[in-house]
């Protein structure tokens, strides 16, 4: 099996994370080195490397229901206005393979991530 990620290493609570949306099947947090003034990563629990793989594996529930709880997460942290980024694949800037919704906020025009 192969090692396990950063992003399980948080769920599991291995590595120190802010925490700033949680529920059964999704997890949230401050990313460690923010792009914008607010800069959170949102996750599923269960395990998928890229969103295209999550779609082929899990069906279009798992890419929407991870859609969702970046909405909820923004929502429960008082967003109104954000931008929302997912990079697939490495060539596209993907650097941790668990994919992640980034929600960015707080400049009037959030940069791209990567
Ligand atoms: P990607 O480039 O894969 O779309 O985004 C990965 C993001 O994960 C980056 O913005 C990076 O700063 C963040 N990141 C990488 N390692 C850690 C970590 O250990 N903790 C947290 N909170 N964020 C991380």
């Amino acid at each position: 099996m192969s090692e396990k990620g950063v992003f399980q290493k948080i769920i599991d609570g291995e590595i120190p994370a802010e925490r700033v949306y949680e529920d059964e099947e999704y997890l949230a947090f401050k990313d460690i080195a923010p792009k914008a003034p607010v800069h959170f990563l949102v996750i599923s629990k269960k395990h998928s490397p890229r969103l295209d793989e999550m779609l082929d594996a899990e069906g279009p529930e798992a890419v929407g229901g991870l859609m969702a709880a970046a909405v909820r997460t923004a929502r429960h942290n008082g967003l109104t206005d954000y931008r929302l980024v997912i990079n697939v694949g490495p060539g596209a800037g993907q650097e941790v393979f668990h994919t992640h919704v980034h929600i960015l906020a707080g400049r009037e025009k959030p940069l791209p991530v990567s």
